[in-house]
Parts: C-alpha cells; structure tokens; sequence
C-alpha cells in the first residue's frame, strides 16, 4: 500500500474485466481517496456493489464523473462518444480524462472533441487481459508486470500525463508513450490479427458436421484449445476492437494472407525446406517473447 491517494475521486465508466481489476488494484494500492462506479445495466451495479469494488454506485455517468480528479471509461469502445458526451458537463476544472481501449485513435477522434478545455485526456491502453469479461472477472494483480501504453496528443499538459504514468506504474505496470497510429498498427499484429485468426478457426470447426466436431473438442489439446480460449472473448468489445482500427487490420490481414498463402503453396509443393525455415524463423521470435517475460 503506497502512502497517499494520487487522485481524491477516481470515476470508473464501466465495471467489466478491466473496470472491476482497476478497482481492486487502486483500493490495494492505496491510490484514490474515493472510487465512484458507473455502469451501463442495473444488474451489473448490483453486482459492483456486492462486491464492494467501490465507494459510491451511479446509475448515471455524470454522476460518477461530478467532482473526480480522474475519469477512466472502461466500457467497450462503441461507448465512447455517448460516455464523453454524458460527463462533459460535470467534469471539474483540471480532471484528467483517460480510458483502457485496445484502439487509440478512435478514443481521440471520438472523446476529445466532446470535452471542455478545462479538462485533459490521455488515453491509455493496460496490455494485459483474459477472455472472461464481467465484474466478477477482476482481479488486483492484471496489470502487474505489463505495458501499460499512453497515446496523448502532442501538447497535452505534461503534469496531467505524468500522473497517468504514474498511477500506471504504481499498479505494476510499465508505462510506454508513443503516437496513437502507431499503437494501432502494433496492436494489430500483437493482438487484433491473432483474435481474428482465433474466431476464424474456431468457426470453422463450429461449422463442421456433427461428427467431426465432436472429434474436435474430444483432440481439443493437439493446439485447438488454445484457439477456442481466445475465441471465447467478449463478442461486443471485438467487435468494436476490428470497427475501430479497420485500416491497420486490413493492412496486416493482406500480410498474413501473402504468408498463409506462400506456406499453402509450400505444402501443396511439397517445399519441406520452405516450411522448416519458416518454422525455424517463428521459433527465434517465442524465446525472445519469453525473453520479455511476456508469456
Ligand atoms: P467487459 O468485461 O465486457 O465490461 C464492459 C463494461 O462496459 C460493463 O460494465 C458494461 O456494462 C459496460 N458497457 C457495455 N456496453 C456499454 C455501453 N454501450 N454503454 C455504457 N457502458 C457499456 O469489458 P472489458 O473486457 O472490461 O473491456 C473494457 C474495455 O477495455 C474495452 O474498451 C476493451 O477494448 C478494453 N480492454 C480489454 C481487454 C481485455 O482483455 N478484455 C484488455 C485491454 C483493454 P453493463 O454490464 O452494465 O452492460
């Protein structure tokens, strides 16, 4: 537990897989005076409440964000706009408006044209999650030991991106800053395309005649499993995920496809040295990954 609040108020917008983890790791760490919790449905705070993620429950958005030094929407990206739109009115002057999308361009283009200039964004992306979703999904140590990426414009006030970092730091994390057009061409190799390929297997083999898919999941270890555990994300966050960085998915998508192609052809070829060098390259690339600790 560190010594005093960073932040008085703490407004969380949604209180999922992400929302609920943040939750848990600022009350541990000591990092807000006051946790507020918004949430879309009524079942959901309902739930927030029995667990005690929070200090005070809102039925409203602006309710939460009235009077928060921090206001953090952890709701899928599709949200944003309404969300912005709904706490612009009540954001005090100097509160810091951040978020934990998997996109950050899109969080730009649509929250910062609905805030008032007193308050500052800076949008941030935890690098770190599992396919469960919900408020009961959450757990203090998520962050601990990931990236943690902050994409704020150029000329956004350096006090107010600093105390991101560093609230980002305090959670375990390590902080990188880069441009958000660049996050969204990285993340959509690291992360986006192997979601897709996921989906694209696991239908697949959804699609298959009854007999064969029993097959299926009886092998399920031979690699499949694997496949079926990233493919049991949350449909909507995904889905707001590929509308969001559409240009950087379908750039790394025509690369893939080139790959997959160039491998069908060795296969069909009966090119083995093709296929072992290919396999060889990709193993290089899993020591170093472990090498990150990223595992
Ligand atoms: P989640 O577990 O599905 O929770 C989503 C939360 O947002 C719930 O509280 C839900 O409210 C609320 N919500 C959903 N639709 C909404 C809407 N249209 N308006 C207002 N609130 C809405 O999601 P999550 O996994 O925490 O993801 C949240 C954000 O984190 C997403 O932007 C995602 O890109 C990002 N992220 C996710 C991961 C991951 O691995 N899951 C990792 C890094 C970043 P109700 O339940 O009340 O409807």
């Amino acid at each position: 537990m560190s010594s005093a609040p960073v932040f008085q108020r703490i407004a969380l917008l949604g209180i999922g897989l992400i929302g609920s983890s943040l939750a848990h790791a600022i009350r541990q760490q000591g990092l807000a005076a006051h946790v507020a919790i918004y949430t879309r449905s009524a079942e959901t705070l309902d739930r927030a409440r029995e667990l005690s993620l929070g200090d005070s429950y809102h039925d409203a958005a602006a309710g939460a964000a009235a009077d928060a030094d921090l206001v953090i929407f952890c709701a899928p990206l599709g949200a944003n706009t309404a969300l912005a739109r709904a706490v612009a009115p009540v954001l005090k002057a100097g509160a810091i408006v951040s978020d934990v999308g998997s996109c950050k361009a899109s969080v730009i283009r649509d929250v910062a044209p609905e805030l008032p200039d007193h308050a500052v964004l800076v949008p941030a992306h935890p690098v770190a999650g599992t396919e469960n979703s919900g408020p009961d999904a959450g757990f203090a140590e998520l962050f601990d030991g990931r990236w943690c990426i902050l994409t704020p414009e150029e000329g956004t006030n350096a006090d107010a991106v600093e105390k991101v970092a560093d609230f980002w730091r305090q959670l375990g994390s390590n902080v990188e800053t880069m441009d958000a057009e660049h996050h969204d061409q990285v993340l959509a190799i690291t992360s986006h395309l192997p979601h897709l390929i996921a989906y694209t297997i696991v239908e697949t083999a959804t699609d298959l005649e009854s007999d064969l898919q029993k097959e299926v999941v009886k092998f399920s270890a031979g690699g499949f499993r694997d496949f079926t555990r990233i493919a049991a994300s949350d449909p909507t966050m995904w889905r707001d995920v590929f509308l969001n960085n559409r240009e950087a998915v379908l750039d790394i998508l025509g690369r893939f496809t080139e790959d997959l192609t160039a491998l069908q052809r060795a296969i069909r070829r009966g090119d083995g040295d093709k296929l072992h060098d290919s396999f060889t390259r990709t193993r290089a690339l899993h020591r170093g990954v472990i090498a990150a600790k990223q595992t």
